[in-house]
């Protein structure tokens, strides 16, 4: 079995305005079919379609203030309610106490010892590396749960041959921001093929995103808007081409963020969390928060 985790962060279920949530009048329509032919917004309840479960997701787990991506991260990848054991939402990138939490354990770690393979599939540049190595720059707790695991994290190099995606999809950041005029472009479409075929060699495969957040973050809301519209195709292409009678596909998030444009922090609300295909009932088995993810997915994996 394959199970894929797409992660888009600091997407949360916000108000049916148009003027400031880009989810409330982008184009998209397969994103409406996983949730019962409704837009994602606030309100919304656990929704059962035919394919696909729609999981409204808790991400404050008890704490007070707006979460933040390295606690909320490492909730999702440990399946601790790591803001409630530090006594904070905090980030963006992972504090010693909470890089301690997840080099004690985290799914990717779960995963290698009980003989299964996990992946990464979003590659970074080499200033990204070196900024690492130098100490300049910590690893997002996503990151560093892979890490801890002895999983590799992909480079320009395995982007540059085709065996690894990029945040924007579509390559045009490889060219455009990181200097590599020769790197690949994809359609929409030519991406979800090559997402679908990366994660059919592992498990378990993980593609994440900080696009969304710096959208949240920065705006402009057309950006918000475009980029909805692209992933919307990409899950139209993705859904196609995806076993969904044997393979799971999970899209989650770790705050609020990009679905209030009127505003420049993190939110409170609740976010999306939608499980499409193969066993997503046992995923989705007394799924409220973000400390869900890892139980359910060693459940289907394992199980
Ligand atoms: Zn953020």
């Amino acid at each position: 079995m394959h199970v894929l985790l797409i992660f888009l962060d600091g997407i949360g279920l916000g108000t049916d305005d148009p003027q400031v949530n880009p989810f409330a009048i982008a184009d998209t329509p397969t994103l409406h079919k996983l949730a019962g032919d409704q837009r994602w917004l606030r309100g919304l309840q656990r929704i059962e379609t035919e394919r696909a479960i729609f999981l409204p997701t808790d991400p404050r787990l008890g704490v007070a203030g707006r979460p933040q991506s390295a606690s909320g991260q490492a909730a999702i990848m440990t399946g601790r309610n790591v803001p409630a054991e530090i006594g904070e939402h905090y980030g963006p990138r992972p504090n010693a106490p909470i890089r301690a939490i997840l080099d004690q354990g985290n799914l990717y770690k779960s995963l290698v010892a009980s003989g299964q393979s996990g992946a990464l599939l979003d590659a970074y540049p080499p200033g990204f590396f070196a900024a690492v190595d130098r100490g300049k720059r910590l690893l997002s707790s996503l990151q560093h749960a892979v890490r801890s695991a002895g999983v590799p994290i992909r480079t320009h190099e395995d982007y540059l041959a085709g065996r690894a995606l990029s945040p924007d999809f579509i390559g045009t950041g490889w060219r455009e921001f990181l200097g590599f005029p020769d790197a690949p472009l994809y359609t929409a479409e030519q991406s979800a093929g090559l997402m679908a075929e990366l994660a059919r060699e592992h498990n378990f495969s993980m593609f994440t995103t900080w696009i969304t957040d710096e959208i949240g973050h920065r705006g402009p809301f057309e950006d918000g808007v475009k980029y909805l519209e692209l992933f919307d195709r990409v899950m139209t292409a993705l859904l196609d081409c995806w076993d969904l009678d044997n393979d799971l596909i999970i899209i989650t998030s770790d705050h609020g963020n990009m679905e209030d444009l009127s505003i420049r922090q993190h939110t409170e609300s609740d976010i999306p969390t939608v499980a499409i295909g193969a066993k997503r009932h046992e995923f989705a088995e007394n799924f409220s928060n973000l400390t869900d993810i890892t139980p359910g997915v060693l459940r289907v994996l394992t199980s």
